[in-house]
């Protein structure tokens, strides 16, 4: 038997183990399937360049192999007639889709706990969350199951999960990969991402998943990502850590983290200073209203006419039918995301909420716009926290939707800006991983991965934050 395919049941094994334990980070997995990929990719090592490497999926992505539930009653047992592109390009470069992972249902949610199909344990702590909504896709690269994993963001959640669960997490530009057969939340903020044990696993799977798609018409038409090359150090970077993600109360071990990768980017010779992003309070309140505003209009094809498991009955009329269909098909922050985005559109308030969220959002992307300016001394590169604490007990926030959505205080004003991002490990806090992110201007990947692996390889990631 040849190597790969040993390493393709290897990977079974890992898998099926780590369900075992309760990670329920799995939504759909056949031993079969993964081993049937890597007897088809087997003995054409030398021309793929992702050859038997293993991805999962997060199940709001759509593939041809498994079923695309995005967590939810609704799309129980629905299977996509097509192939999304980064599926489809990742099975071309040799890759093999390990399975698909659970998240937040649609992808609403910071803890992976909205699942219509039960919670993802954290890998290192059972009572905690992995963070969300791509939790699945963390827990399961955490655990050493997956080479790597795909997942998405609307506002944060590749990098939330990827710092909870100690991996690398990569939110791309918008419109650098494709969002066919990505199912839509937020369409002008979705986007997929990439979690993987380190961070050139990540920019190979980036490399092949990235460019220009005729089937997205929001895919930018720009070359895919490269691979950068190692380098040495980081002299001729400027840093900037913005003064409003580091508050007074903030965490201590969160503000440890960010003061190691601070001095490790000085230890490579990076120049770092002080900077602000003023606007950064009204993130949190923006996004939640743009994001349900664009999920009540995305979501409302779950009908069951047109998409989604149809609740029958007798004699139901059509409203009826919708109202039993959606009422009893979404959990309960879907259906609070559809209200919330209702009104928020709706006459009489579009001008209070939608209208005001977009210019906070139009003012949050200048805020980055001046940062990044060459002309007014801007820096290459923004360091600042992924999350506001460690990975939180599960049950914590469930009842608390505000302090649920405070979780993604760093990580959505990189998706209102529409920039890229990465959440690295720098330590641990009483065992528990503590993230730090960087962020790049748009297209700004190959320089984000470069800076990300030199302080891969400067930082101990398992080391307590003291
Ligand atoms: N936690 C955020 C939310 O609940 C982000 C979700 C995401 O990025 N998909 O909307």
């Amino acid at each position: 038997m040849s190597a790969l395919v040993r390493r393709a049941e290897e990977a079974a094994e890992r898998i099926l183990r780590a369900e075992s334990r309760g990670l329920n980070a799995v939504l759909a997995f056949d031993r079969e399937v993964l081993l049937g990929q890597a007897r088809t990719v087997a003995g054409r090592e030398a021309e793929l360049p992702l050859a038997g490497m293993t991805v999962a999926v997060k199940d709001n992505i759509a593939t041809v192999e498994y079923p695309t539930t995005c967590a939810s009653r609704i799309l129980e047992g629905y299977r996509s007639p097509y192939q999304a592109t980064a599926v489809r390009k990742l099975k071309e470069a040799g890759a093999l889709i390990a399975c698909k992972t659970n998240l937040d249902e649609f992808a609403m949610g910071s803890s992976t706990e909205h699942s219509a199909f039960g919670r993802t344990l954290h890998p290192l702590d059972p009572e905690r969350v992995p963070g969300g909504s791509s939790g699945g896709s963390a827990a399961l690269v955490a655990a050493g199951a997956v080479d790597a994993a795909l997942g998405s963001e609307t506002g944060g959640s590749v990098r939330q999960p990827a710092a909870f669960c100690g991996v690398v997490g990569i939110k791309p530009t918008y419109g650098r990969v494709s969002r066919y057969g990505l199912v839509a939340f937020g369409s002008s903020l979705d986007q997929i991402g990439v979690l993987a044990r380190d961070v050139n696993t990540a920019a190979r799977v980036l490399s092949v998943i990235s460019g220009p798609d005729e089937r997205d018409f929001t895919s930018a038409p720009i070359d895919p990502v490269r691979v950068p090359p190692a380098c040495e150090h980081l002299s001729g970077i400027k840093v900037g850590i913005p003064e409003e993600y580091l508050p007074p109360d903030l965490d201590p071990a969160i503000r440890r983290g960010v003061e190691r990768a601070r001095r490790l980017l000085e230890e490579a010779r990076a120049v770092v200073k002080e900077i602000s992003l003023p606007h950064t309070p009204l993130a949190v309140p923006a996004y939640y209203i743009i994001a349900p505003a664009e999920a009540s209009s995305n979501l409302a094809r779950y009908d069951g006419v047109r998409y989604g498991r149809r609740i029958e009955g007798d004699k139901l009329d059509v409203g009826e039918l919708f109202r039993r269909t959606r009422g009893r098909g979404f959990g309960a922050e879907v259906r609070r995301r559809i209200i919330v985005g209702t009104y928020v559109l709706s006459a009489g308030y579009y001008e209070a909420y939608y209208r005001r969220a977009v210019a906070a959002r139009s003012a949050i992307a200048r805020d980055f716009a001046n940062a990044f300016d060459p002309s007014r001394g801007g820096v290459d590169l923004i360091l600042a926290p992924t999350t506001p604490t460690t990975a939180f007990k599960a049950g914590e926030k469930l009842d608390d939707p505000v302090s649920m959505y405070l979780a993604d205080v760093f990580v959505c004003p990189a998706n209102l800006a529409n920039v890229p991002a990465i959440s690295l490990p720098i330590g641990r806090d009483q065992g528990l991983p503590v993230g730090i992110q960087l962020i790049g201007p748009q297209f700004s990947e190959e320089r984000l991965l470069q800076a990300a692996s030199v302080l891969e390889r400067l930082a101990d990631p398992e080391e307590e934050l003291r």
